[in-house]
């Protein structure tokens, strides 16, 4: 009786150990940044991060395409000028045109008319990977400067030219934004870059996948996404099956140490991926990055 006793409590330790096999397959990094302070040049102690160490982070991780962005812009057509090597490392660069030229236009750029001009020269302009592909990230750090002339401007743009806009804003900047389109939102394909970083409540973020046909939530630095062994709370895990086409992963490498830290940022995402059903996870980690941008099924 003891013996079977003692098997039974390992058998229960067992199962409340184990965790999920790691999702293996490949990822869509949907929020990446390439800043100057990366650097693309030469390796040295000034340029902690040249195109060759960023395309080999890639590569390891198995991540197939990314989102690019940069401030300046000048980064983002790095990578995109490097075919061959892109190509070698198997990486699909997905270029977004930035609105900040510096840092006082992560503040500045909804109410400057200047950022319109620099962003109608970009996509005139192009990137040796093709046509820009959207627009942002841009920060919105109080909702209501969601309503200045620029971000109108930009959001009726983007939705005239079918651009895909990458926003770290909060809920109600999403009601405002989705409200300067044409159509309302209901066409704006927008990525909502952390998914509400402030900590928008589960239920808010449904009501307004359920009001916005085109928006995707991208999970960098969400609070509350993750519970026990590094797999999805509850809330999360029933929102994703519920809304399994609506959700991108990304790494957010807005500063140098996101790129210290880029393996365990992915390996992170991996872990959860593994816990959720082979479709849902197959969707979230490459495919709805792929059907958003036209990329092969798997690449
Ligand atoms: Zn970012």
């Amino acid at each position: 009786m003891r013996r079977w006793l003692a098997v039974l409590a390992l058998a229960v330790v067992g199962s409340a150990l184990a965790q999920p096999t790691p999702y293996s397959g490949p990822l869509f990094d949907a929020h990446l940044h390439y800043n100057n302070e990366a650097c693309v040049h030469q390796a040295s102690a000034a340029c902690p991060y040249p195109l060759a160490d960023v395309l080999a982070r890639l590569q390891r991780n198995g991540v197939r395409a990314v989102l690019a962005n940069s401030r300046p812009n000048d980064g983002t057509k790095a990578l995109a000028t490097a075919t061959s090597a892109a190509q070698a490392a198997g990486v699909t660069v997905v270029p977004f045109v930035r609105l900040y030229r510096n840092r006082a236009d992560y503040e500045g750029w909804p109410t400057d008319a200047s950022i319109v001009d620099m962003v109608n020269t970009e996509l005139a302009a192009g990137t040796a990977a093709g046509p820009y592909q959207g627009l942002g990230e841009f920060h919105l750090y109080q909702s209501p400067a969601a309503n200045g002339p620029t971000a109108r401007r930009l959001m009726r743009l983007a939705e005239e030219r079918d651009l895909v806009v990458l926003a770290h804003v909060d809920d109600a900047a999403i009601d405002l934004l989705m409200a300067h389109t044409a159509s309302q939102g209901k066409k704006l394909r927008l990525i909502w870059a952390h998914t509400g970083i402030g900590g928008t409540p589960v239920a808010r973020v449904e009501a307004l996948l359920a009001r916005y046909p085109g928006l995707m939530g991208e999970l960098s630095y969400r609070p509350g996404l993750t519970c026990d062994g590094g797999q999805l709370c509850p809330e999360w895990r029933a929102l994703m099956l519920k809304h399994p086409g609506r959700f991108l992963i990304g790494s957010d490498t807005w500063v140098n140490g996101r790129w210290e830290q880029y393996d365990e940022l992915m390996q992170g995402y991996r872990v959860w991926l593994g816990g959720l059903p082979t479709d849902v996870a197959n969707g979230i980690a490459w495919g709805n990055g792929a059907r958003l941008f036209g990329l092969p099924a798997r690449p």
